[in-house]
């Protein structure tokens, strides 16, 4: 047993690649994305390290291609649910025994991992099973998931390093324990990274989990449970099961030993398993830690003084990136009259340059959304846009469900701040825009701040410093992750801690140690090396 107090490395953002032709990685990702075109695996679900198959299995298909399949996987029910649960607390007395520099290793070496070897293993996934272009892979599925577990390893070691003061003849402490039961992991479609955390930022905490990825994820889910195995990671720390949602859902929930929900997706479900919670809040062994990220409307709100270029730029990147599929997608703009048939022109044309289609080919800048149900759900609100709501298509509103599931980009200008695509998450490649006159600056913001009931980004362009403190300290409650001249999209482990409020979660900031520290029970002793021998105090000495 080693008695030295050891220092995780300093962590360094993973660079990011650029794919140019001529590249090596471009070379090697294309390789690897035939590859995995062929591969066919057939995904079991993962429960104390043994691979589990059903016979009961779903495809996996591209979106951009869905007559295309990938692979299949198997679907679990509620026993596996309880299997996963069993395996998670049996191997959780160990884990939460195996000292800081032994769990901080399995995802450093992970990281290593990821950043090298499997590096195009998951981009190619990423671009096959999500839609991803070869940029959005890598910045998700590589960088991302390589610094949130090469951050985490650091901001454990910070959590575990505060200690308490002490007076003379005593010491303080205080320990980081892991929660007493289980962590249930449920993760969405749209981020591989995400679903690499979920499960393994409660793990390296020292808890025992249970992870539901999504279906349309299951092809990259595969590889994540692999390269985990591949870093080392003990057998039943983290559990992966499949099936129906709201069968393994209400199955773990209920659940005496539930310790902790990690959850990232949309708002209803979120809330759904806190009402669920709410209900059985009396037969469980401890409080369940609540940690959800959820949807959003987020802004970006233009002022007369803003550069143009730079608002058409990240208009089009904020709004239309991977499809306006991530939860930080610019989704409604406030832009003033005077700068609107300016900006317009610039915008059309920048969108009029967008490429639609498969990552495959490289010139895409866009690809499918990822499914028949998102794809009917997104064109679902196009019917809207009519003169007699006052609103109308400034750009795109056509889509084709033919090969795969391709929305354009698409641009609607709306008369009234409250049309239903200003207020209402639509979670694909559509923003709207509210023209306003000037001088209702102050006004405008009053309204951007109460539309919607989401709170997660919006972004402020301006020149105007005196514009920029007054959008800044009106919004103030109105989004998380606030930017200033840039798009509302893209943060970076390390540098913006990410999350949001209201309707958009409780904003326990991924990737920071804000997040971690929901993942431990502190008990704080107190020792005292000389205790008194006797009871009275002095004051007791005489009348
Ligand atoms: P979703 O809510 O449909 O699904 C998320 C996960 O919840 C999936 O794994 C799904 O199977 C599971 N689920 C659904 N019902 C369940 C139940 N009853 N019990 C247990 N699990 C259940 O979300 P999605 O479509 O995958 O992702 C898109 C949503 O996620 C958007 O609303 C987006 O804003 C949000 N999101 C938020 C963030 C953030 O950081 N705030 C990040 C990414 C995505």
């Amino acid at each position: 047993m080693s008695n030295a107090i050891f220092r995780v490395p300093q962590p360094t953002n993973e660079p990011i690649k650029s794919y140019a032709p001529g590249t090596p990685e471009r070379e090697a990702l294309k390789a690897k994305f035939k590859e995995l075109a062929s591969l066919q695996p057939d995904i079991p679900m993962v429960i104390d390290g043994k691979a589990v198959r059903t016979g009961k299995v779903e495809e996996c298909r591209s979106p951009h291609d869905h007559s295309k399949k990938l692979g299949r996987f198997h679907v679990g029910t509620k026993k596996h649910a309880l299997d996963a649960i069993k395996a998670a607390l049996k191997a959780r007395k160990s884990w939460a025994a195996t000292p800081f520099h032994d769990r901080a290793a399995v995802f450093l070496r992970a990281a290593e991992l990821l950043a090298g070897p499997w590096r195009q293993v998951f981009n190619a996934a990423a671009m096959h099973t999500l839609s991803k272009n070869a940029y959005q892979a890598e910045i998700d599925a590589v960088c991302e998931l390589v610094d949130f577990w090469r951050f985490n390893v650091k901001y454990a070691q910070d959590i575990y390093e505060n200690q308490p003061g002490s007076l003379p003849g005593m010491w303080n402490r205080v320990e980081y324990r892991p929660l007493e039961g289980f962590v249930f992991a449920v993760s969405p479609f749209n981020f591989t990274s995400i679903s690499g955390n979920l499960p393994t930022a409660p793990a390296l905490m020292g808890n025992a989990v249970v992870w539901k990825p999504c279906r349309t994820t299951m092809f990259a889910a595969h590889f994540i449970m692999e390269l985990l195995h591949a870093a080392g990671l003990p057998d039943g720390v983290i559990n992966m099961v499949t099936g129906n949602s709201s069968e393994i859902g209400t199955a773990v929930i209920d659940h005496p030993d539930l310790a902790g929900v990690h959850f990232t997706g949309s708002t209803g479900v979120f809330q759904w398993m806190w009402k669920r919670i709410g209900e059985n809040i009396a037969k469980y062994k401890t409080y369940p830690r609540l940690v959800g990220e959820t949807g959003g409307k987020d802004f970006v709100f233009m002022h007369a003084s803003a550069d143009l270029d730079c608002a058409a730029t990240a208009l089009t990147r904020g709004a239309f990136e991977y499809q306006g599929q991530k939860c930080s997608a610019a989704s409604r703009a406030y832009i003033p009259q005077s700068q609107w048939p300016k900006l317009k022109k610039k915008m059309e044309e920048q969108l009029g340059r967008v490429k639609m289609g498969s990552p495959e080919d490289f010139r895409n800048f866009m690809n499918a959304v990822i499914d028949k149900a998102a794809y009917d759900s997104i064109t679902g609100y196009f019917p809207h846009v009519k003169p007699r709501n006052g609103a109308s298509f400034v750009f795109g509103g056509k889509a084709s469900d033919k090969k795969g599931w391709f929305i354009e980009p698409t641009v609607i200008k709306a008369s009234k701040p409250d049309f239903i695509t200003m207020r209402e998450e639509l979670f694909g490649p559509v923003l709207t825009l509210y023209i306003y006159p000037e001088k209702k600056f102050a006004e405008t913001l009053k309204i951007c701040d109460k539309t919607s009931p989401y709170a997660l980004t919006g972004a402020v362009l301006a020149r105007d410093r005196a514009a920029i403190r007054q959008a800044s300290d009106a919004l103030i409650h109105a989004a998380g992750n606030f930017y200033i001249n840039d798009k509302p999209t893209g943060a970076v482990v390390g540098q913006q801690p990410f999350g949001g409020s209201r309707a958009s979660g409780t904003n326990d900031k991924a990737g920071s140690f804000l997040n971690l520290i929901r993942w431990v029970s502190t008990r704080t002793t107190k020792e005292l090396f000389v205790p008194p021998a006797d009871f009275p105090y002095p004051f007791m000495n005489g009348n």
